[in-house]
């Protein structure tokens, strides 16, 4: 027998289905591609005599005694006991059943993690299994724990990936092995056995090289994987030359180019590297060929004056053009410079978030259906109700905090019949070329290498905490220059609330000994409203002093802003440190960065924060980032929106990327489509990107 839907297994039904969907198992065999996150070895008994503290332990007996104890709440405790010795078993939440469960003279198996108390061992909700006399066998493999869901519990997981396991090994699963046969070192041959080494490997097996995904049959994996990536963008590719975007040609307006008048009312001279990458957008535009184009350069290169050229060009041919960035405050600010630049040229700006509501919300909504030339937002513009009349270009800022997902819903947003609109993703975050061909698929690469000019790199400084005092002297002398600043209070925690509280003790007590300057504080968790309303006042130099949570990380630009001072540094990643840091500096004035930190530094933090100190180049600093984290972290999905892998991953995997065009060519049709059908999903391969 093959492959079947979920819902075809017995016990899942319409709700189990649709939550097993939301982590991508939608057919039995998806189930074998659901890899475990880690391995528990419960290949053996544990006397309890023989127990030690911090350590996963499985152990069997009989509950000699149990008790519910009052401490601040209600808790069941058992005792379990076996030819060795005694283990408590304590329960700070329960169900009668459990109570029932472990009734005094049931034997049962317990799997959980040992604590050392004053009483002796104890396990806290370990794993329980009511077991016979004799008691079953045990595994003679490890077991596998897999990622879950709401809904969906470790134990169902494990039951319906074991199940699919064992029809795979019984050959009732079939799964066709599309790959030749090459009898490589350090590469599983078999599909089938690399898939049942993985979820259920013997208790020798190098469970590191699994985790970390070296092993012989996660590299067969990976490779299967990568080879259908490869194969599902070559796909996308060609649907692409059979679509066609607006051609983009600006009339000119009083007899002259409005791409020369916009330039013309900026101000400045666009840079070298400006003026190419809008030559390469204006050519892309010029054609049918629908543009997919990243546009990479560092923070302050000016990629906004670009994004802002193939604006006008759209508005100038009659069509629209959306721009798109992850956050309000990135928006308001876009909308902000967008306004000042394209209102004189008679060119019209819809602002359009989700916090847009009521009778601005359907007045914008109304506009953007009437075909305005320009709107401006946050991901609300993915939303449903949006709907452009003729969406010629649409412009994703920051790409690195959208996924793939988002930025393909809003391609279909502008999708008319043959036509789709030419697209530019900007991105702060360098990522090295050979991993940027795979993560970016399909798209152009165009990079902006110069800064404007007149800039000096951002002096940067790391101080310990306890000369706080110091740098709040320093910071008295730049704001009295007439200077702005910045002081960014990192999460702490994983707490946005926790975060906030900190910026906001940090501000007033800021605001305490600055008491000559007006300082100002915004985190995520102000209303839009109120957000808007503290940034216009920095812009217009009102505020003087900005304390903030990371939510300033992304793109705020505000010229007159020389210092940037940043607690707990020795927290933070090297590209959101670079991130923060190029928020200063974007004026004449010579600009410093001042990294506090809390001694004692680690070994990584000394050297995230050396590396700080020599460079601002944000190249450089991608490729340290890279040396210290591993690839994995830096391109982390979590983070980049690049495409998603279930098993590869793009840094550790890249070598094999090389063979990909060759292992293409070397399968059949049918080949090609049950490995996208196996890896990508047919529905996803036809979407034109
Ligand atoms: P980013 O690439 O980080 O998005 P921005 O587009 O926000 O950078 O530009 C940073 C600052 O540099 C802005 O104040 C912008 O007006 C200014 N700028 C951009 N290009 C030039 C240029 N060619 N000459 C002078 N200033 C420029
Ligand atoms: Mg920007």
């Amino acid at each position: 027998m093959s492959d079947r839907q979920i819902t075809e297994i017995k016990g899942v039904g319409a709700k189990t289905a649709e939550r097993l969907a939301a982590l991508g198992l939608l057919k039995e065999s998806d189930l074998l591609f659901h890899l475990p996150l880690r391995y528990e070895d419960r290949t053996q008994l544990t006397p309890l005599n023989a127990l030690r503290a911090g350590v996963w332990a499985q152990v069997e007996g009989v509950i000699v005694h149990q008790s519910i104890r009052y401490a601040r709440s209600r808790m069941l405790v058992a005792t379990l006991a076996d030819d060795t010795g005694q283990c408590l078993l304590r329960y700070f939440r329960f169900y009668p059943s459990q109570q029932r469960q472990l009734t005094e003279g049931a034997r049962v198996r317990c799997f959980g993690e040992v604590r050392w108390t004053q009483q002796g061992f104890e396990m806290a909700h370990p794993q329980t299994q009511t077991v016979s006399d004799p008691s079953p066998s045990l595994p003679d493999h490890l077991t596998a724990v897999y990622p879950t869901t709401q809904g969906i519990s470790q134990a169902l997981i494990a039951k319906l990936i074991g199940q699919a396991v064992d029809r795979l090994v019984k050959g009732q699963l079939l799964l066709t092995e599309f790959l030749p046969s090459r009898g490589e070192a350090g590469v599983m041959d078999s599909l089938a056995e690399a898939l049942v080494c993985v979820h259920r490997p013997g208790p020798h097996e190098n469970i590191a090289s699994l985790l970390e995904g070296n092993h012989p049959a996660i590299a067969r994996l990976a490779r299967e994987e990568l080879l259908a990536h490869h194969l599902t963008v070559a796909r996308q590719n060609h649907a692409r030359e059979q679509q066609k975007a607006p051609v983009i040609q600006p009339k000119p307006v009083k007899g002259q180019s409005v791409v020369e008048q916009f330039i013309q009312g900026l101000g400045f001279e666009p840079t070298p590297a400006q003026k190419r990458v809008i030559d390469e957008i204006t050519q892309d535009l010029g054609t049918h060929r629908p543009m997919r184009r990243l546009l990479q350069g560092d923070v302050g290169s000016g990629k906004t004056v670009v994004a802002g050229v193939a604006l006008v060009m759209v508005a100038a041919s009659g069509l629209q053009a959306a721009m798109i960035a992850p956050t309000e405050l990135l928006a308001e600010q876009h909308h902000r410079t967008l306004k000042q630049w394209l209102t004189p040229l008679g060119i019209e700006v819809v602002w359009l978030t989700g916090k847009v509501t009521g009778k601005a919300r359907a007045s914008a909504l109304e506009r953007i259906a009437n075909g305005s030339a320009v709107v401006v937002g946050t991901h609300a513009l993915f939303q449903e109700p949006v709907v452009f009349k003729r969406l010629a270009l649409a412009i994703i800022d920051e790409q690195h905090r959208f996924g793939v997902h988002q930025r393909l819903a809003l391609a279909n947003k502008g999708k008319r019949e043959g036509e789709l609109p030419h697209q530019l993703v900007m991105t702060a975050t360098p990522i090295p070329r050979t991993l940027a061909m795979t993560a970016y698929a399909g798209l152009d690469v165009s990079v902006i290498d110069v800064l404007p000019p007149g800039r000096k790199p951002v002096k940067t400084v790391a101080m310990s905490q306890q000369r706080r005092d110091e740098v709040i002297d320093r910071l008295a002398t730049v704001l009295r220059e007439g200077r702005q600043a910045y002081w960014v209070c990192p999460l702490i925690e994983e707490s946005e609330v926790l975060e906030a509280e900190a910026a906001e003790t940090r501000s007033a007590e800021l605001a305490k000994v600055l008491s000559d300057f007006k300082v100002a504080l915004i985190h995520g968790r102000m209303k839009t409203k109120e957000k808007q309303a503290v940034m216009a006042d920095f812009v217009a130099g009102k505020t003087h002093l900005l304390v903030a949570t990371t939510v300033i990380e992304v793109g705020v630009d505000v010229p007159n802003a020389s210092l940037m001072m940043i607690e707990n540094a020795e927290r933070l990643g090297l590209s959101q440190l670079h991130q923060l840091r190029g928020r200063v500096g974007r004026g004449s004035a010579q600009a410093a960065c001042v990294l506090l930190y809390k001694p004692p530094l680690g070994e990584m933090a000394t050297e995230r924060l050396k590396v700080m100190r020599e460079t601002t180049d944000g190249f450089v600093i991608a490729e340290k980032d890279l040396e210290l984290r591993g690839p994995g972290e830096v391109l982390g999905t979590r983070q980049t929106g690049v495409m998603r892998f279930k098993i590869a991953d793009l840094g550790r995997d890249a070598h094999w990327l090389e063979d990909m065009p060759t292992l293409a060519a070397s399968l059949d049709e049918v080949a090609r489509e049950g490995l996208i059908a196996r890896w990508v999903g047919m529905a996803e391969a036809y979407i034109e990107v």
